[in-house]
């Protein structure tokens, strides 16, 4: 039995792995394929082994530690795991086991995908106001931690990149709007809380299966369970907005109006605003105190 489960463990972590070095998306969905093919024969035989030999003997009366492993194992292929594991369901992964999920090469893929697109996370969080980009971490990992696998798409966006955005759907000449349904925002540049490193879009990871990060936005999504808990974070969600609400945005403008900001902006960019926005922070601060 053990040999087999043994099996099983190295059989999924030599395919994870071949699946993780393999670039091309073809080549991986195949070789996932295969990998899942092994993985449901190596299950049933595991299963089959599990039938043949003898129940344990349970007479003893006293309750004893579960040594749950070898027990377990058949299990997986069935039901919903007992364990709240990190990840979210992905109920057919075959590492969902407690002991298979040990090694960090051998978890499901978000916990392993996390670890590497922390950095990116981390990158875009950086490029925004501190105090800010604070509490969009913690809203994140407290996210996470309730069962939403996301990630923050985009934090700050230039002016140049805001207007190429508010362009779609609109005659770049009149900027009327020509065709409704390509339309993605209905701010222009410096009309955005994005162009000030004060706003955040959240993505969710849409295949929680399939290596790699899968960007969704799907309706799927929780996205009002998500709003809420933004909201409860002091973030404001545009989730709740009544003319163009948007469940992926996520802002904080400290009071300011945009006028403010843009003039604050031409005097010296988002740190002039920054430097201002501390400034106000630190004086009701003192007035609190
Ligand atoms: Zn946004």
């Amino acid at each position: 039995m053990r040999a087999v489960h043994e099996k099983v463990t190295t059989a999924t972590v030599c395919a994870l792995s071949a699946v993780r070095a393999v670039n091309f998306a073809e080549s991986a969905s195949m070789l996932q394929k295969v990998m899942t093919t092994i993985l449901s024969v190596l299950r049933r035989l595991v299963a089959t082994k599990a039938a043949q030999s003898p129940a344990p003997i349970a007479i003893s009366i006293q309750p004893e530690p579960k040594p749950a492993p070898l027990s377990e194992a058949p299990s997986m292929a069935s039901s919903t795991p007992k364990t709240p594991v990190q990840p979210p369901k992905a109920p057919e992964q075959p590492v969902k086991t407690a002991e298979a999920a040990k090694p960090l090469q051998e978890v499901a893929k978000p916990l392993q995908e996390f670890a590497t697109f922390e950095g990116a996370l981390e990158a875009k969080l950086k490029l925004l106001y501190p105090p800010f980009a604070k509490m969009v971490r913690l809203f994140i990992f407290e996210a996470r931690k309730k069962g939403m696998a996301v990630s923050v798409f985009q934090g700050l966006r230039t002016f140049e990149e805001q207007h190429a955005l508010y362009l779609k759907g609109r005659d770049p000449k009149t900027l009327k709007t020509v065709d409704k349904k390509l339309v993605v925002t209905n701010a222009p540049a410096g009309m955005s809380m994005h162009n000030y490193g004060l706003a955040v879009d959240v993505v969710f990871d849409g295949d929680e299966v399939k290596p790699g990060w899968q960007w969704s936005w799907s309706q799927k999504h929780p996205w009002k369970a998500l709003a809420e808990l933004g909201r409860s974070h002091g973030l404001e969600a545009a989730y709740f907005w009544k003319s163009f609400p948007e469940g992926p945005h996520f802002e904080k403008s400290y009071g300011m109006t945009y006028r403010e900001l843009n003039a604050l902006y031409r005097e010296g960019g988002t740190q002039m605003i920054w430097s201002v926005l501390d400034m106000r922070q630190k004086a009701t601060q003192s007035t609190k105190a």
